[in-house]
Formats: C-alpha cells, structure tokens, sequence
C-alpha cells in the first residue's frame, strides 16, 4: 500500500506575479517540499494549455474574467490567459524541489475543454492518465497539496475519492481563488462530504514518525469518541491499544495519545 503526494498545479502563473495568481500561493511551496520525504511517490499536475484554450479570455472577447460560458456543453469558468504549454507561466515555481518529482501529468490540453482535475477533463470524458499511472505503482492513498483548493484541487479530490482512492487535503498546503467569498470554505466542505481527510502537514507528518510508515486516513474523532481503530481498507474497526498505535497507521498522533492516557 503505497501513499503519494500530489502536487496539484504549482506553477509561476498560479502565484503571486504569475497570470492567474492566488493569493498567497507560493505558501504551498515549503509545505510541498517538506511532505515529500514522508510518501513512497511524487507526482505533479501542470496546466498545459494550447494558446488557443476556450478557458481563456482572448478567446471571448465580449466577457470578462468570471463570467461562465458554455464550452462544448460544459460550463467554463472564463479566466485570464495561463499556463499556455512551454512558456514561463506553465513551468513549476522555482522553489519547488522538482527533483523529487517522479511523474508529470500534464492536463487541459485540448483547447475544447478545460480540465480542473488531474485524473479528468471538465466532462469526465478523457483521463489524463493519472489514475493508471498510480494503480500501477501500487498506490492506495493520495495526499494533495497546491492551487487552487476551490478548483483544481477539489476536483482532483473528489475524482480521487470516487477511484477508490485514500485522500488527505492538507489544509495549510493548498490555497483559493475565492472568486466568491465562501467559495474555500464550501470546497473544502464538499470535499470532507466526499471521504477527504483535511489534515495540517505538520499532523502528518508527526503520525508518519510516530507510526510505521505511512499516513491512515481514518477519523481521529471517531478513534476518540469510541476508543476503536477503524481500519480503513479492511473496513473493520479493532479496539484501541497502545499496540495498534504502532500497528496501524494513524494520522493524528496526538489525538490518539490523549485518548490511550485517558484510557489508562
Ligand atoms: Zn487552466
């Protein structure tokens, strides 16, 4: 069972300086390169589009970043020109240690369709790749870091989730557009709505140290509040002991700590 990290668009464009900038999106950086020596795999997303993408704004000249056209019978977000293939705008931001990358996917590059998720375009209709390229690595669990958490990230998320797959959104690793305010916090609550565990880096990786391997997604709340260990693949729930602190996988160390204390 294998766990890799996600590095959801990370480029100069979605940055501060870049052209379709979130705020605050370098910040994602440090919390990337510091989770990657705590999973057996790294792969990246990257933007890639032709100059001609129907996302763009030059491609519609009577609207406005914002608005929503239909494209091919999707709708489509209109945003400022990004991300074009090549360019400076789609490489990686500097910072990123892109030697630890092992596998690139890059995505949105037919200009009649958008593609926010990493395993999909906007209407499920092609894969990217991604989920071939993890399934044969023996990967189970993905966790997701980088921009922007109301699209790329959420959508990746949600289609990970619907694959099968284990997911933990780390929370101070990604951040939004908020084209409308809320639009975050509503992301982030589809994504809890759809199995997504919301972790902070430093919680992962305190459970990574603490435990045998890898991160477990399971409920730490549940864990307290029934002094069970729910195993989230063999899908049973085993009694908490300080034994399967080290057993099973956990990811949050502290939390399961204070219960064993309260126990003893
Ligand atoms: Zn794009």
């Amino acid at each position: 069972m294998k766990t890799a990290l996600i590095l959801i668009d990370i480029q100069n464009d979605f940055v501060p300086g870049g052209a379709l900038a979130v705020p605050d999106g370098n910040a994602v950086v440090a919390v990337a390169n510091e989770l990657m020596d705590h999973v057996d795999l790294v792969v990246a997303t990257q933007d890639w589009h032709p100059a001609n993408h129907g996302s763009f704004v030059s491609m519609h000249p009577e609207k406005v970043v914002g608005d929503v056209v239909d494209l091919n019978g999707v709708d489509q977000v209109v945003w400022p020109d990004h991300c074009v293939a090549g360019s400076t705008g789609a490489a990686f931001v500097d910072e990123l240690d892109v030697h630890r990358i092992g596998h690139v996917i890059t995505k949105g590059t037919d200009p009649a369709i958008d593609s926010y998720s990493g395993f999909f375009d906007n209407g499920h209709k092609k894969e990217t790749g991604l989920q071939v390229y993890l399934k044969q690595h023996g990967v189970k669990d993905v966790v997701l870091v980088g921009l922007a958490t109301d699209y790329c990230v959420k959508f990746t998320a949600l289609d990970a989730r619907q694959l099968g797959f284990g997911v933990t959104l780390v929370s101070d690793g990604v951040r939004g557009v908020n084209l409308q305010p809320g639009d975050i916090e509503k992301a982030i609550a589809d994504m809890r709505d759809a199995g997504v565990v919301v972790a902070k880096a430093g919680e992962l990786k305190k459970s990574h140290m603490a435990g045998n391997g890898h991160f477990q997604h399971i409920k730490p709340q549940t864990i307290f509040e029934t002094g069970l260990l729910y195993h989230h693949y063999a899908n049973t729930a085993y009694p908490l002991t300080p034994g399967s602190f080290r057993e099973y996988r956990i990811n949050d160390a502290t939390l399961i700590r204070k219960f064993l204390l309260a126990a003893a």
